[in-house]
């Protein structure tokens, strides 16, 4: 047994290596590819792709998982190797469900969408991509299809980042949160705006760069095995456990948003590099689901670095590097600033009060254009009447409207939303636990000492990569299931304070 558990892991690898070369040239492609690169590009990631699927599905990978089930089960369900191969197991079952041609048929269709969508959003052009989002319709209700016996058609697409979770679940979390929110959100909104003109004045590139790195080496990422580059939509990527980078953009007339993002990704990037190295190239070497990897980055990114109590160690910082533009500015002008609540049409520019409100109604488009009672011809009316009910505003058009993200466009319906809010409840769970254990966390902060707190989410979450699943890894920091208490007390008590709610 353990000669074929060497061998099962050996292809793993193997396998995983096609995919880690393809992730690298999808890094350079957004961050250092010249343009004239980008058709040669996109034919050799097809081809290592295409590589990568063809050995993972291998069949002798399936015959060594069914030779290793009964042993694997006869260790215990936290060992590395029963975990190996029952996740593997699970994944290996997933892919070879779907026909080959099939993800062929996928990848060209959103390939072109994707095309199309670049020139048509611009032009708010929707009748021009409508027949594509048909398709793309489509091919996402077929793609459920390969895995009957379904609860709700999203549930077998919500599987693919955020295993375990079902429509039925996701819906009574949002709705309870939404419940919270929306009192809190149109209680903020009938004030006056907060004043963030502090962040509006100019700040150079390099100067942002640098204090972004090194607020980030000061949280705990790692730089021996990471590095910062720029790029159009930041991201994190990673090929081993010893090589995990991160991307960012800087607006010069805009403090926060090369920060909070560099912090947003480190906090992704703290997550790989703490899986243990053990794991790696396995598919146990890697964050456990979209919902978990958003739980870690919004937690650095808000919880952590919008706080008071990090402020008032960050600040100080900020100012030596910018006296000009922040000399004058108090800590209370500028904790009022980086929290900012207003309505506003673009989910990635929105607030941690409103944000999930943007989420939750795209997780209900897409249950409703799945299940067929929304077509995709009367989505642009849709959306402006949820927005108006939602969030208070109503987009003029559908470039801000039902065209703004990528994830339709680049990407099938159902499975890609309700990740993000599920990361926040889950960062308001992981961190009031963390807390539980360890009250001095806080005002290690604003002493600007993290390893506690990196210390803790290593300890229960990092260093386990994908050996359990969310639901697995709330029962056993919690002790019971995922639930919002945590993350909407955090937010009641953070913006109830600043707003006199
Ligand atoms: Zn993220």
């Amino acid at each position: 047994m353990e000669e074929k558990l060497r061998l099962l892991k050996q292809k793993l690898i193997e396998a995983d290596d096609l995919d880690k070369a393809a992730a690298v040239l999808s890094w350079d492609q957004s961050t250092h590819m010249p343009p004239g690169g980008a058709s040669a590009r996109a034919r050799h990631m097809a081809t290592l792709s295409q590589l990568a699927q063809e050995k993972f599905t291998d069949p002798a990978i399936g015959k060594l998982l069914d030779e290793l089930t009964p042993y694997a089960e006869s260790l215990p369900y936290d060992s590395d190797e029963a975990s190996l191969v029952r996740v593997t197991r699970r994944r290996y079952e997933r892919m070879t469900r779907i026909p080959v041609a099939f993800v062929g048929e996928i990848s060209e269709h959103t390939a072109q969408t994707y095309s199309v969508w670049a020139e048509a959003r611009p032009a708010n052009d929707f009748a021009r991509i409508r027949p594509y989002l048909e398709k793309t319709l489509d091919l996402s209700r077929k793609l459920a299809d390969y895995f009957p016996g379904y609860e709700h058609i999203i549930d077998p697409l919500v599987d693919f980042s955020d295993y375990g979770m079902k429509a039925a679940s996701i819906r009574s979390l949002f709705s309870e949160l939404r419940q919270a929110l929306l009192p809190i959100a149109q209680a903020i909104t009938s004030q006056p705006p907060a004043d963030d003109s502090c962040l509006r004045k100019h700040f150079p590139q390099d100067q942002q760069l640098a204090i972004s790195k090194k607020v980030a080496a000061q949280i705990g990422y790692d730089f021996q095995r990471g590095r910062v580059d720029l790029t159009h939509h930041p991201f994190e990527t990673n090929f081993a456990v010893g090589d995990v980078r991160i991307t960012t953009r800087v607006k010069e007339n805009l403090l926060g948003e090369c920060l909070f993002s560099v912090m947003h990704e480190s906090g992704h990037a703290m997550y790989e590099q703490g899986v243990r190295p053990e794991l790696d190239g396995t598919p146990l070497g890697g964050g456990t689901s979209s919902g978990v990897h958003e739980s870690q980055s919004r937690l650095w990114e808000n919880l952590v670095g919008r706080s008071r109590n990090f402020s008032e160690y960050f600040f100080p910082q900020l100012q030596a590097a910018f006296p000009e533009q922040l000399g004058g500015v108090t800590l209370d002008a500028y904790y009022r600033a980086i929290n900012k609540v207003e309505s506003s049409l673009i989910r990635t520019d929105a607030d941690e009060v409103t944000y999930n409100l943007h989420v939750m109604l795209r997780f209900d488009f897409e249950m409703d254009l799945l299940e067929g009672r929304l077509a995709i011809k009367d989505l642009p009316e849709a959306w402006k009447a949820r927005f108006l009910s939602d969030i208070g505003i109503q987009p003029q058009d559908d470039k801000d409207g039902c065209m703004q993200d990528v994830h339709w466009y680049g990407g099938l319906i159902g499975g890609a939303f309700q990740g993000y809010t599920l990361g926040n409840i889950l960062s308001g769970l992981f961190y009031a636990a963390a807390l539980d254990d360890h009250p001095q966390i806080p005002s290690q902060i604003r002493e600007g000492k993290f390893d506690t707190l990196r210390a803790w989410m290593t300890e229960h979450i990092y260093q386990h990569g994908s050996k359990f699943t969310a639901d697995e890894l709330v029962r056993q920091v919690t002790g019971g299931s995922i639930r919002i208490e945590p993350y909407i007390q955090y937010l009641r008590s953070k913006y109830g304070e600043l707003y006199a709610l």
